[in-house]
C-alpha cells in the first residue's frame, strides 16, 4: 500500500542526535526511563501518581559474535528441523512438490521476518524496518549447530523420523544431514517416561553425576574450540522431565546444587546438570520445555557467575494464541468464564507427555498463562476470592497425527447482560514448525543481550541485564523472571517490551502508538 515504506534487510539504521554515539565498537546511547510510582491511599481514597525518571546509558557492542547453539535433544523433531531449515535457508536449497518449486523461508521467526515501524518519512508514509536491522544482530544462517541426543540416530535419519519436512526436500538435504551425529547425552531413566527408554542408546559411559557435568562441560569447551567460537548458547529441546523436588539442602542455592552433584543425589536431573555445565562454562542456557529445571539452585548459580538463563517452554501454538485471546478478551471488558484446551499429537512429544508426570509439568506451564491478564481487571474478577476462569488442558497422545499436532479451545465469556459468548478454535499445524523459529530466536535474542551493557545515574560501571532473561518471555510459555518481578504472558505487552528495549538501545524514540503527528494540527 502507498502510504507504507518497506527499508530492505541490507539497510542500516543511523540515528542522528546527541543521545546516540557510534564508535567503532559501540552503539551508546542516553535513555531516559519515564515511570509512574503509584501510592494508594484508602482513607481518602485517592492515588497519588509520582512521575519518576531514570537515566540509563546503553552500550551495545557492535561486532555480532561467531555463535553456536548446543541443544540437548538435537535428534528430535525440533532439533532435526531447525537444523535442516537452516541448511536450506543458508545454500538456498529449493525443492518440488505437488503445489509446485519451494523456497526455504524464516516465516514465524520475529528477529527474521517481522518488521519495527520506526516512524514516518516526508510524505507522510510509515516506515518499517526489518526487525533484525534495529541493532547489530546475529544472523541464523551463521548459527553453527551441534547438541547431545540420548538416541543415536544421524540428523538425516532424526528429520526423517520425524515427519516434517516434505520428502523431496529431505532428499536434498540427505548429503549434510547424514554427517551430523549427536553427541552422547545423559539419561537418568526416572526423570522422561518409561516409553523413552528403547531410545537411549546413545549415552556417555555410567558414572557418577559429577562425572556426567564434567563430560558436557568437556563436551561444550570442545565444540567451542573445533568451531572456533565466541559464543556457545545451551538450549534444551530434549524431552520433558518430570517436575525435581525443591529442597533446602538439596538445590535452593549454587552451593547446594554443587554438593548434591558432587553426592550423586537421586533428585538432580539430566537438565539439571546440562544448565549447572552451562553456567560453568560461561554459555547462556535456555529451557525450551516445561520442567523446573531452573530451580532457586540454578538461578543462584547463574547470577554468582553473570550467566544468563531463560525459559520455560517455547510458546508456540495454541498458547500463543491463548495469549492474545484471552488479552482481547479481558481487555474487551467481556469475563472469560472458562476456558478448555485440548490437544492430541502423534511425535515422540506426545508419546513422552502421555505419562503422568511428564504430562503434570506440561499441564502446569500451560496452566499459568492467563493470570496476569485475569489479575489486570479487578472490575471483572474479584481478587478477595481469587476469582478467575476455570481452565482446564488436555494432551493426548495419538501417533497417526504424527507432529501435526491438533490444537481445539473453547472460550466461554459472560458478555453485557449476563449473555455468553463461546469461541470455538481448531488449530492443525507441524508443531515443529512453529517451535523451530522460536529456536532461532532465542539464540539470535540471548546472543544480543550478552553484547548490551548500560549504566545508570546510581552506577557507573557498565553492568548486564539481570541473569534471568524475561526480555524472552514472548517466546516461552512460562516465562522465568527475576525474583519478585511481574510475569507478563500477554503477546503483545510481551512484543512491545522486546521491540522498546531494543528501540532504547539504539536510541529511537519509542512506537507509542499515538500517531499524534496524523491527529493534532
Ligand atoms: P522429540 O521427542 O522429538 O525430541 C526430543 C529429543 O530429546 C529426542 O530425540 C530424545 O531422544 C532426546 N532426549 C531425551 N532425553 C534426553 C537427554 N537427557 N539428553 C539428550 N537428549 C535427550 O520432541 P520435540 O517435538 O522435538 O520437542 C522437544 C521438547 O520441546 C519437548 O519437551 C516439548 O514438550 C518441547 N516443546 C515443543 C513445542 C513444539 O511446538 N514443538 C512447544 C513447546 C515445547
Amino acid at each position: 500500500p502507498a502510504d507504507h515504506d518497506g527499508v530492505p534487510s541490507d539497510y542500516s539504521i543511523q540515528v542522528t542526535g546527541r543521545n546516540t554515539i557510534y564508535s567503532n565498537e559501540f552503539i551508546e546511547s542516553k535513555y531516559i526511563y519515564e515511570m509512574n510510582h503509584c501510592e494508594i491511599d484508602h482513607q481518602t481514597k485517592q492515588v497519588k501518581i509520582i512521575p519518576r525518571k531514570y537515566q540509563y546509558n546503553f552500550r551495545t557492542k557492535r561486532q555480532v559474535q561467531r555463535t553456536g547453539v548446543m541443544l540437548v535433544g538435537w535428534g528430535g523433531n525440533n532439533g532435526s528441523t531447525v537444523t535442516g531449515a537452516i541448511i536450506a535457508n543458508r545454500d538456498q536449497i529449493t525443492w518440488m512438490r505437488k503445489e509446485g518449486e519451494q523456497y526455504p523461508n524464516y516465516y514465524g521467526s520475529l528477529t527474521q521476518s517481522t518488521t519495527i515501524r520506526l516512524g514516518s518519512n516526508n510524505e507522510g508514509k510509515e516506515v518499517h524496518i526489518p526487525f533484525n536491522t534495529i541493532l547489530p544482530m546475529l544472523h541464523p544462517n551463521d548459527i553453527v549447530i551441534g547438541g547431545w541426543d540420548i538416541n543415536e540416530a544421524n540428523l538425516y535419519e532424526a528429520m526423517e523420523r520425524a515427519c516434517v519436512f516434505d520428502y523431496a526436500l529431505q532428499e536434498k538435504l540427505k548429503s549434510k544431514m547424514l554427517q551430523l551425529k549427536p553427541l552422547p547425552s545423559i539419561y537418568y531413566s526416572d526423570f522422561i517416561a518409561a516409553n523413552q527408554e528403547d531410545r537411549a542408546n546413545n549415552l556417555i559411559s555410567k558414572g557418577t553425576k559429577q562425572n556426567d557435568l564434567e563430560h558436557i562441560r568437556n563436551d561444550i569447551r570442545t565444540f567451542k574450540k573445533i568451531h572456533n567460537l565466541e559464543q556457545v548458547i545451551i538450549l534444551w529441546t530434549a524431552n520433558t522431565e518430570r517436575y525435581v523436588d525443591v529442597l533446602s539442602g538439596l538445590n535452593t542455592t549454587g552451593e547446594e546444587l554443587l554438593q548434591s552433584i558432587a553426592n550423586n543425589e537421586d533428585e538432580i536431573s539430566p537438565s539439571n546438570i546440562f544448565a549447572c555445565a552451562a553456567i560453568l562454562e560461561n554459555c547462556p542456557y535456555i529451557n525450551g520445555s516445561p520442567q523446573n529445571t531452573l530451580v532457586p539452585g540454578i538461578i543462584d548459580l547463574a547470577e554468582k557467575n553473570h550467566v544468563f538463563i531463560g525459559g520455560d517452554d517455547f510458546k508456540s501454538g495454541q498458547t500463543k494464541l491463548k495469549s492474545v485471546l484471552v488479552d482481547f478478551l479481558v481487555s474487551a471488558g467481556l469475563k472469560l468464564q472458562s476456558i478448555v484446551s485440548y490437544n492430541h499429537l502423534g511425535n515422540n512429544d506426545g508419546k513422552n507427555l502421555s505419562a503422568p508426570q511428564q504430562f503434570r509439568s506440561k499441564e502446569i506451564s500451560k496452566s499459568n498463562v492467563v493470570d496476569d491478564m485475569v489479575g489486570a481487571n479487578h472490575l471483572l474478577y474479584n481478587k478477595k476470592i481469587n476469582e478467575h476462569p476455570d481452565h482446564v488442558v488436555v494432551i493426548k497422545y495419538v501417533p497417526f497425527v504424527k507432529d501435526s499436532k491438533r490444537a481445539m479451545d473453547e472460550y466461554i465469556s459472560s458478555i453485557f447482560m449476563n449473555g455468553l459468548n463461546t469461541i470455538v478454535i481448531h488449530n492443525t499445524c507441524e508443531d515443529s514448525l512453529l517451535a523451530s523459529p522460536l529456536i532461532i530466536d532465542l539464540v539470535i535474542l540471548t546472543e544480543l543481550m550478552t553484547r548490551i551493557t548500560y549504566t545508570t545515574n546510581d552506577n557507573d560501571q557498565y553492568q548486564t541485564f539481570e541473569s534471568v532473561l524475561s526480555i524472552l518471555s514472548y517466546l516461552l510459555k512460562a516465562p522465568m523472571v527475576p525474583s519478585g518481578t511481574p510475569v507478563i504472558n500477554a503477546l503483545f505487552k510481551q512484543h512491545r517490551c522486546i521491540t522498546n528495549i531494543l528501540s532504547a538501545c539504539a536510541g529511537i524514540a519509542m512506537d507509542t502508538d499515538m500517531l499524534l503527528e496524523h491527529k493534532t494540527k
